[in-house]
C-alpha cells in the first residue's frame, strides 16, 4: 500500500515527487511511455529560473529525478493503462502491475502532436519544435515556417514573427480553424506569409539540421520547396487522459478539468501539468502545479488517516 502514486516523470510529477517525498510519504512514481515528459525531448531550455546559462531538457529533468529520488522516491517503468477510482484506496494498473494507494496524483502530460513524417523525432531540438515560446529566440533573423491552421499556429507565428525575419504559416487547406480575430491579426502581420493549401511531405536536413521544408498543394499536387531554419509544429497536444475516461471530469479536448487548484472531482485524486493545462504548457508552470498537488495530497492524506 502506497501513501502517494505518482503518474508520469516529467516535470510537474518529478516536482510532487521532491515535495511529497520531503514529506515523508515515500511517494511511487510511474514513469510513463515518454519518460522525463516534454523536457527530455527538448535542447535548450533558457526559461527556467534559476539557470542563467540554460540548461539542457534532459539535463534538467535528470536533476530534478535525482533530486527527488535523493528524498526516498521510488520509480518504476510502466505506462498506465488502466485506474480504479470508486473507492480508496485507489488501484492503479500499468501491464501486469497493480499498486494500491491512499492519494493518487496524475501528471501524466501531454503529447506535442507531429507530423508523422520519416525522422521527424530526431529533428527536434536540431531545427524543429514544438514549442514557439521554448524556442522562438533561437531564431532571430532566420526565415522559419509554423505549420498549422488552428488558434495555435496563429498565436505562434504572430509571437515568432518578433524574432524570424519571415514566417511561413503552412496549413494544408484554405479554410482556417483558427479564431476570426487571431486570422486577422496573422494576415495583418508583413512578416508573416500564408503558404496554402499546402502539406509538408518531406523536411529537408541533409546534415540532420533543419535546412528546409518539402511542400505539396493539396489541390494540385504541385511541389514547391522554401529554405527556412526553423519549424515550428503547431498541430495540437493530446493530453495523456486515455486511462482516465469515466472516472475523472475531463473537457471536451479530453483534458482533465482542476478544481480548486489541483484537486478533481473525486477525492483523493489530484492533478498538475500538461495533462490539465492547455493554456501555459511551460516547464515553470507544470512545476508550480505539481507543487500544488503535492501540497493537496499531503493535506488530504494528514486529514484522511484511514
Ligand atoms: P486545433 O484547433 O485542433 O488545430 C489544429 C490545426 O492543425 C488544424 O488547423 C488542423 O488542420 C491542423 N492539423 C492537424 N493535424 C495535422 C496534420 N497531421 N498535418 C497538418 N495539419 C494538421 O489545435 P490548436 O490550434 O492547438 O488549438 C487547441 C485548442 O486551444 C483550441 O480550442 C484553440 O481555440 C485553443 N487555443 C486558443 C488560443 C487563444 O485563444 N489564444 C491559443 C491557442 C489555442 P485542419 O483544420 O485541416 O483539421
Amino acid at each position: 500500500m502506497h501513501n502517494v502514486v505518482i503518474i508520469g516523470s516529467g516535470c510537474a510529477g518529478l516536482t510532487a515527487a521532491i515535495y511529497t517525498a520531503r514529506a515523508n510519504l515515500k511517494p511511487l512514481v510511474l514513469d510513463g511511455h515518454e519518460p522525463g515528459g516534454q523536457l527530455s525531448l527538448t535542447t535548450h531550455v533558457e526559461n527556467f529560473p534559476g539557470f542563467p546559462e540554460g540548461i539542457l531538457g534532459p539535463e534538467l529533468i535528470e536533476n530534478m529525478r535525482k533530486q527527488a529520488q535523493k528524498f526516498g522516491t521510488e520509480f518504476k517503468s510502466g505506462a498506465v493503462t488502466e485506474v480504479d477510482l470508486t473507492k480508496r484506496p485507489f488501484k492503479v494498473i500499468a501491464g501486469k502491475d497493480t499498486y494500491e494507494t491512499r492519494g493518487l496524483i496524475v501528471a501524466a502530460g501531454a503529447s506535442a502532436r507531429l507530423l508523422g513524417l520519416a525522422g521527424e523525432k530526431e529533428l527536434i531540438g536540431r531545427g524543429l519544435s514544438t514549442c514557439a515560446t521554448c524556442d522562438g529566440y533561437f531564431f532571430r533573423g532566420k526565415p522559419i515556417a509554423v505549420v498549422g491552421g488552428g488558434d495555435s499556429a496563429m498565436e505562434e507565428a504572430n509571437f515568432l514573427s518578433r524574432y524570424a525575419s519571415r514566417v511561413y504559416l503552412i496549413h494544408r487547406r484554405d479554410e482556417f480553424r483558427a479564431s476570426k480575430i487571431m486570422i486577422d491579426r496573422a494576415k495583418a502581420n508583413a512578416r508573416i506569409e500564408f503558404v496554402t493549401p499546402y502539406v509538408v511531405d518531406e523536411i529537408l536536413a541533409p546534415e540532420k539540421v533543419v535546412t528546409g521544408v518539402r511542400l505539396r498543394d493539396t489541390k494540385t499536387s504541385k511541389k514547391r520547396e522554401i529554405a527556412l531554419e526553423g519549424v515550428f509544429v503547431a498541430i495540437g497536444h493530446d493530453p495523456n487522459s486515455t486511462a482516465f475516461k469515466g472516472k475523472l471530469q475531463l473537457d471536451d479536448n479530453g483534458y482533465i478539468v482542476p478544481q480548486h487548484g489541483s484537486l478533481t472531482n473525486v477525492p483523493g485524486v489530484f492533478v498538475a501539468g500538461d495533462v490539465q493545462d492547455h493554456r501555459y504548457r511551460q516547464a515553470v508552470t507544470a512545476a508550480g502545479s505539481g507543487c500544488m498537488a503535492a501540497l493537496d495530497a499531503e493535506k488530504f492524506l494528514e486529514e484522511h488517516k484511514d
